[in-house]
C-alpha cells in the first residue's frame, strides 16, 4: 500500500494549473513511500482534460468517463474515489486546497476513515511520513503526522511549481460502479464570466485595497491589469467595503496564489492578505505610508498616491 492517487480538477473541459502542482506534491511523495503516481480523471466527455493530465509525469493514470460525473457532486465523485484508492492500494489520496478540494477531500476521507492533513506545504520522512501546514495565516508552520494507513491530502498549489510536461502516458478505463446518488441532484452551476485570466491561474494580477475609496475607482486597478492581461484581486476589506466582489478576494479567508508579478496597490499588508500572496515571485506595493507593513515583504515598493501614479503607468505600458 504506497501508491499516490492524484485526483484532476477541472472546468469546462480544461484542467486547471492546480491540477499540475498536485501532481509534483504526488511525486514527492511517491519518492518517500516507493510507490506510483496515479492520476485519476473524473467526468464525462473529458478527452482533452485527461490527454493534458497525460503529459504532467503520472506513472498511469485512470480515467472515469461517465454520465454520473457529468457535474461534480460531491456525494457522488467521493465513492468513486474510495474505488479507486481500494482499488490501487493506494497510501495517499491528493488534490489541491482549491474549493473542489476542500470540498471533496473530507468526504473521501471520511468514507475511507482515513485522516486527513489540509493545506499541506511539504512532505518529508524522518522515520515516519510527516506533513508542514501553515496555521494562524502561515505565522506557524505545523508538522503534522496522520497515523491512519491511507492519508488524505489537500495540498497548497503555491508551494509545489509545476514540473515540466512529458511524454503523455497510456490512460486506462476506470469503471466507478457509482450510480447517482439519490435525493442529490445537480442543478446548476453559476460562472462569474470574465475575459480576465482565473485569479489561481493568473500570471499577473493586480489587487487594489480599501485604500482606493470606491468601486469606480477600482478602474484605475482594472485598466492596469487588462493592459497586463492580468486578473484583478483585493483585499477583504476592499470586499467587504463594496469595492470589489467576493470572488477577488485573496487571502487567508479568499484565495491563495502565487502569480510571477503581483501589484499590490493601497493595501496595508496585513497578515491575513499577506498569507494569500506572499508566495509571488515579484510584489510591488504602491502605497502613500511608507511604513506599511507590504513594504516588509515588496521587492519593489513606490510610496506615492496610486491615483497619480498607476494610471501614468497604464498609459507608459
Ligand atoms: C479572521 C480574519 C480573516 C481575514 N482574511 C482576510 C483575507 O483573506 N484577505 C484580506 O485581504 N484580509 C483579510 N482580513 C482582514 C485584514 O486583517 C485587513 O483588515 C485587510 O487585509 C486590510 O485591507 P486593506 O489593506 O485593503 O485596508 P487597510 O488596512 O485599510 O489599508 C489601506 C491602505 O491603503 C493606503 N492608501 C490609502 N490611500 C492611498 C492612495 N491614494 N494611494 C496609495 N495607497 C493608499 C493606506 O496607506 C493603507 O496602507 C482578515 C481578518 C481576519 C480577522
Amino acid at each position: 500500500m504506497s501508491n499516490i492517487i492524484v485526483i484532476a480538477e477541472h472546468i469546462n473541459g480544461s484542467l486547471k494549473k492546480v491540477s499540475w502542482s498536485s501532481v509534483t506534491f504526488a511525486k514527492q511523495a511517491a519518492a518517500l513511500t516507493g510507490g506510483q503516481v496515479i492520476g485519476l480523471v473524473l467526468g464525462h466527455n473529458i478527452g482533452d482534460v485527461a490527454a493534458e493530465f497525460a503529459t504532467s509525469g503520472l506513472d498511469k493514470m485512470l480515467v472515469c468517463d461517465e454520465a454520473t460525473f457529468a457535474s461534480y457532486l460531491p456525494e457522488n465523485f467521493a465513492p468513486a474515489i474510495v474505488k479507486a484508492v481500494q482499488d490501487n492500494d493506494a497510501a495517499i489520496v491528493c488534490a489541491s486546497t482549491s474549493t473542489f478540494g476542500k470540498d471533496l477531500l473530507p468526504r473521501v476521507a471520511g468514507l475511507l476513515g482515513a485522516g486527513m492533513v489540509s493545506d499541506a506545504i511539504a512532505i518529508f520522512d524522518d522515520g515516519g511520513l510527516k506533513f508542514k501546514r501553515p496555521l494562524w495565516a502561515g505565522k506557524v508552520i505545523t508538522t503534522v503526522e496522520v497515523s491512519t494507513p491511507i492519508k488524505v491530502a489537500s495540498v497548497r498549489p503555491t508551494e509545489f511549481d509545476a514540473l515540466p510536461a512529458v511524454a503523455a502516458v497510456a490512460s486506462e478505463a476506470f469503471a466507478s460502479g457509482v450510480s447517482a446518488k439519490e435525493g442529490v441532484e445537480f442543478v446548476s452551476f453559476e460562472q462569474v464570466k470574465s475575459e480576465r485570466p482565473e485569479l489561481t491561474d493568473a500570471d499577473v494580477i493586480v489587487s487594489g485595497g480599501r485604500g482606493l475609496g470606491s468601486e469606480a475607482n477600482f478602474n484605475i486597478v482594472m485598466e492596469l491589469a487588462d493592459k497586463l492581461t492580468g486578473a484583478v484581486g483585493a483585499t477583504r476589506a476592499a470586499v467587504d467595503s463594496g469595492y470589489a466582489p467576493n470572488d477577488w478576494q485573496i487571502g487567508q479567508t479568499g484565495k491563495v496564489v502565487a502569480p510571477n508579478l503581483y501589484f499590490a496597490v493601497a493595501i496595508s499588508g496585513a497578515i491575513q492578505h499577506l498569507a494569500g500572496m506572499k508566495g509571488s515571485k515579484t510584489i510591488v506595493a504602491i502605497n502613500t505610508d511608507a511604513d506599511a507593513p507590504i513594504f516588509q515583504v515588496a521587492d519593489y515598493g513606490l510610496v506615492a498616491d496610486a491615483f497619480e501614479v498607476l494610471p501614468d503607468l497604464t498609459s507608459k505600458l
